[in-house]
């Protein structure tokens, strides 16, 4: 049987059914559609001003490149620049080809690219040594907690250094529902409180971040990746695995197939919870370290750094409201890992 005719054109023949909507389209009103409703969450919710100087964080993911690809076409109408800024973890086996991606994107897309690396960063710290020092504790629940918190740090830094003044990220609807889930399944109301929202406005001096796909489907976003021919890295970082999102992801795909608004509907949630206030997190201080909005005495990422030098790799986060000056639970050994409640998604 033929394809139907677009419902949007009515001339071409359709080259796919919305997943949200069953609308169905043919591939150039697809890509217009996709473009046109990212515009809209750009506008709609004020994320990027005229004349913002913008970093994008890429991977080489497929979030990231689409995201890039979407924004670089909105960047006249949006009076935008673009700036790739991507990060190296030093993660063997991975990154390395992730970014030969990101740099093949540059150079076809004309746009400026900074790769800053943790190792350089960090005080010679990569992601695989930090596995290293955390493996063997018995504590430490996944590497992605412990490289969220130093990636969000070095993309925070990228952007600095090419005078960026927002950062975007890939993150996608199911991404977010995602993370709404893992924090009710944590019970961590401090990040449910959080968690709302296109972005942030840019506490403590933090640049400015938004999500401009937070309300774009995963599914649409591959076949808007498809749709477009772009070139995109898709293999699995070899810690992704063990992370606690994977049950999460899990969970929400039985959801999604008993009702298909489950995907949208967390992510609204997290932006229409209010919490009693007893379980509001306390006010946050400044980092004595770096500055940074912090918990404790320091920040995520400082107490994490400090930690890894001192051969104590340990971070209180998330649920508890414990930093560097209280070293864990009461009673742990000090050597004891303790990662964050909170973990990153596999991809900017
Ligand atoms: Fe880091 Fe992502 Fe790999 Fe987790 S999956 S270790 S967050 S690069
Ligand atoms: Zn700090």
């Amino acid at each position: 049987m033929p394809a139907p005719p677009c419902a949007s054109c009515g001339k071409a023949r359709a080259a796919l059914r919305r997943p949200r909507s069953g609308q169905a389209l043919c591939r150039t009103c697809f890509c217009a559609a996709f473009e046109a409703e990212v515009l809209h969450t750009v506008v709609a919710g004020r994320l990027l001003p005229r004349g913002a100087v913008v970093a994008v964080g890429a991977s080489g993911g497929k979030d990231s490149t689409v995201l890039a690809h979407v924004l670089r076409e909105l960047a006249p109408r949006l009076g935008i620049s673009l700036q790739l800024v991507a990060v190296d973890e030093g993660i063997g086996g991975y990154r390395d080809a992730a970014l030969a991606a990101v740099r093949r994107q540059a150079a076809r897309w004309e746009l400026p690219l900074t790769v800053v690396a943790y190792a350089d960063l960090f005080g010679g710290w990569t992601m695989d040594a930090v596995a290293r020092s955390t493996a063997g504790s018995g504590r430490s629940r996944s590497c992605c907690t412990f490289c969220g918190v130093l990636r969000r740090r070095a993309l925070e830094e990228g952007a600095r250094l090419v005078g960026a003044t927002h950062i975007v990220t890939g993150h996608n609807a199911d991404d977010m529902a995602e993370t709404v889930l893992m924090n009710f399944l944590r019970g961590d109301v401090g990040r449910l409180a959080r968690g709302g929202g296109l972005g942030s406005a840019g506490e403590g001096g933090a640049l400015p971040r938004c999500r401009p796909l937070q309300l774009a489907s995963q599914k649409e976003v591959v076949l808007y990746a498809h749709f477009r021919r772009l070139d995109y890295f898709s293999e699995e970082c070899v810690y992704a695995p063990e992370a606690f999102r994977g049950h999460a992801r899990d969970l929400l795909k039985l959801l999604e197939a008993a009702r298909p608004s489950a995907v949208l509907d967390l992510v609204h949630s997290a932006e229409r919870l209010a919490l009693a206030p007893s379980a509001r997190p306390p006010p946050a201080r400044t980092c004595s370290r770096c500055g940074a909005l912090a918990s404790g005495a320091l920040c995520q990422a400082c107490a994490l750094l400090d930690g890894l030098d001192r051969g104590r790799p340990r971070l209180a986060i998330g649920k508890g409201r414990r930093g560097l000056d209280e070293m864990g639970p009461r009673g742990a050994p000090r050597e004891q890992v303790q990662a964050p409640a909170s973990e990153a998604v596999p991809s900017f």
